[in-house]
């Protein structure tokens, strides 16, 4: 079956002030969809509340995963289910290889942590299943395999975490991520982030080599640049935290057309303390 993310009048709060006012959207799996709006509309707060971000308070409204709502789950539950969020702002966390990260995290996703934890629990040892970690020999292989497939040089994957990267290379990290995790749904959420052309590239690159049959994709970006390089199948115009408009790619280029001014000609003021620009 194809997974299936649904978002349902989705309503959150942050800090007591109403941010998403009624969110639907339906993402499926092999499906690309661009979420675009102008810069407070509320697109990173529908990322963390999705991803679970515990600053983000879902009034009403219901996110699900294959019809059964993820809204209980931590965020690593939620990673396990197949859900991927890539950061905005990346942490650097020096002394931790890409490599090292990479293990442990595709370990979690894939139980390799939790079937150790429950084997000692049970009196065992974690040894009887094999390391907690997904076997090194496995995993290089993987690793490799899959940043040759992203053309990410091998030196990558010895340099610790974030640590001194470019914009272009944390967007990579942020790829071969993505890759190594295999994700039914990831949601990459590009807004603000002075993205430059290259970094850009990176990830339009990244994105176009993993969207298959087995990836949806949802692409929160403010610039309708990004949409030069991927063709996403639905566009979402997002506003005052709804979306006010969805289309096919013609959406797109008529957002580059027209820029932004227009929707708020169309649906009214941005609500307080929001700028449009
Ligand atoms: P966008 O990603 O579309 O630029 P955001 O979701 O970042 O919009 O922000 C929407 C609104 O929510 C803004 O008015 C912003 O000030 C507010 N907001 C978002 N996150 C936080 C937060 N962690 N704390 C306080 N206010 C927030
Ligand atoms: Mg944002």
């Amino acid at each position: 079956m194809l997974a299936e993310l649904v978002v349902k009048d989705l309503h959150v709060s942050v800090e007591n002030k109403e941010i998403l006012r009624g969110v639907n959207l339906t993402v499926r799996q092999g499906e690309v969809h661009a979420l675009m709006g102008p810069n407070g509309s509320g697109k990173s707060t529908l990322a963390y509340t999705v991803a679970g971000h515990p600053h983000y308070k879902v009034m009403s409204g219901d996110v699900l995963l294959n019809g059964e709502s993820i809204l209980g789950l931590q965020a690593d539950q939620r990673a396990k289910a197949g859900l991927f969020l890539a950061f905005q702002y990346p942490t650097a966390i020096p002394g931790v290889s890409m490599a090292n990260f990479l293990r442990q995290a595709v370990s979690a996703v894939r139980g390799y942590t939790d079937r150790a934890k429950a084997a000692v629990a049970e009196g065992g040892s974690a040894g009887q299943i094999g390391s907690e970690l997904v076997p090194m020999r496995e995993f290089r292989k993987e690793l490799t395999e899959k940043m040759d497939k992203l053309h990410i040089d091998a030196t990558f994957a010895r340099r610790y975490l974030n640590d001194g990267f470019s914009g272009g290379e944390k967007k990579r990290a942020e790829i071969l991520q993505m890759a190594m995790l295999e994700p039914k749904i990831a949601i990459l959420d590009e807004t603000d982030s002075g993205l430059d052309i290259d970094a850009l590239r990176v990830v339009a690159e990244g994105v176009n080599s993993l969207v298959g049959p087995n990836l949806g994709a949802l692409l929160i970006t403010h610039y309708q640049r990004l949409l030069n390089y991927i063709k996403p199948g639905f566009v979402h115009v997002f506003y005052n935290g709804q979306i006010v408009l969805s289309g096919g790619p013609d959406l797109a280029l008529e957002l580059e057309e027209k820029g932004y001014h227009w929707i708020r000609d169309q649906f009214g003021e941005p609500l307080a303390g929001v700028e449009i620009d």
